[in-house]
């Protein structure tokens, strides 16, 4: 690897010049970082590249960014790549958090340390550090919004005094990427009371993991468990849906084409369910500005990007990076150390203080969709 050479050619070379570089104490541009991200289908994983790979670069380090397309054993063929072109440190959003251990052990046998990125790898010992939002957190807020957006909650997260009983269904992630379940039970606990004491319905009774989540977070898997669901509980769309909670933007929208197919409305004051969500993407978020969707989380890969780039300097640097949890991610081989990042929810009335104020998003872009 490149660590290698640049002790080979520190050695041979007489007359370093001090102060020239990136400023720290490694020579930034001889380290090589291979960065893995799932796909491209979903704006967030482009966001959080590019992020990636202009930070590194601004501090010298040379960067391989390769996207894989949802498509597992093309991740697993990009990774050996990288460990064979002598990337010194990988930085890794996978796609199924089980299916790297082999690419892992390759890389901890040539002692290349490992962040996983945003998603957690399971089942191996050689993932060093993990950067992610609070996950459960994000699956909380998830529901708190859909609560607000239905009435039981108001602005501030207090709850009101409204008894009314209203009708839901949920949906949950990828069964093979470790955040889905995360999501799905935080918000789920926070639908519970809700749901015990009968304010909630789920309408079809579909409410474990398996049955409710959509493999690799595909929008046209929602859309048709949503059109199913319909068909099989709602008469077509004739019975009263007044909620879904989603966990990812994408999925949000297919199932809010299903909804508008069946003739709830157009916007949720003429009648269209309150549908949450995840992640601002731009279709989304002017959709809620429109009213069609109630809410997204938002979480910022710009934070994300520099809390990985941090992770990497302290590794080229021979150090261990500063984990704020090591309690929580256990991945069935160890715990990782992790940086947990904080999200927001994001309705029609803060798009401007938190999506546009902070730069993420453009008022032309809000007012576009892209
Ligand atoms: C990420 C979410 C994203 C989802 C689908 C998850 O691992 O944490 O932000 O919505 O993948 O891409």
């Amino acid at each position: 690897g490149a660590f290698a050479l640049a002790l080979g050619l520190a050695a041979c070379s007489s007359s370093a010049e001090p102060g020239s570089g990136s400023g720290g104490d490694g020579a930034a541009e001889d380290i090589l970082v291979g960065v893995a991200m799932p796909t491209e289908t979903s704006e967030r994983w482009i966001a959080d590249g590019d992020a990636v790979k202009s930070q590194l670069e601004e501090l010298g380090y040379e960067v391989d960014l390769q996207f894989a397309n949802d498509d597992i054993p093309r991740q697993q063929q990009q990774l050996d790549q990288m460990i064979t072109n002598g990337a010194d440190i990988l930085i890794v959003a996978s796609i199924d958090g089980t299916a790297l251990a082999t690419q892992l052990d390759n890389a901890a046998s040539k002692g290349i340390p490992v962040i996983a990125y945003d998603r957690l790898i399971n089942g191996t010992k050689n993932v060093d550090f993990y950067v992610t939002f609070d996950n459960y957190n994000v699956g909380v807020q998830q529901a708190q919004s859909l609560l607000q957006g239905l009435g039981y909650l108001d602005a501030d997260g207090k709850e009101t005094d409204l008894a009314d009983k209203k009708i839901i269904e949920v949906f949950a992630g990828s069964p093979d990427d470790n955040n889905a379940g995360f999501f799905f039970d935080g918000a789920m606990d926070t639908l519970k009371p809700y749901l015990d004491d009968g304010r909630l319905t789920i309408g079809s009774g579909q409410k474990d993991f398996d049955t409710v989540s959509t493999l690799r977070w595909d929008p046209a898997v929602a859309q048709k468990r949503m059109e199913d669901l319909l068909t099989s509980t709602y008469d077509g769309g004739s019975k009263q849906l007044d909620g879904v909670l989603s966990p990812y933007d994408g999925l949000s929208r297919g199932i809010i084409t299903a909804l508008e197919n069946a003739g709830y409305g157009s916007t949720i004051e003429a009648g269209l369910p309150v549908v949450s969500g995840q992640d601002a993407e731009i279709a989304s978020v002017k959709m809620i500005a429109d009213g069609v969707q109630y809410a997204t989380i938002f979480k910022d890969t710009r934070k994300l990007a520099s809390q990985a780039v941090t992770a990497a300097e302290s590794f080229a640097d021979g150090d261990k990076p500063e984990a704020n949890d090591t309690e929580t991610y256990d991945n069935g081989e160890k715990v990782v150390p992790s940086f947990l990042l904080e999200s927001d929810i994001v309705v029609s009335d803060n798009i401007q203080s938190l999506l546009i104020d902070s730069g993420y998003w453009t008022e032309a872009e809000v007012a576009a969709g892209v």
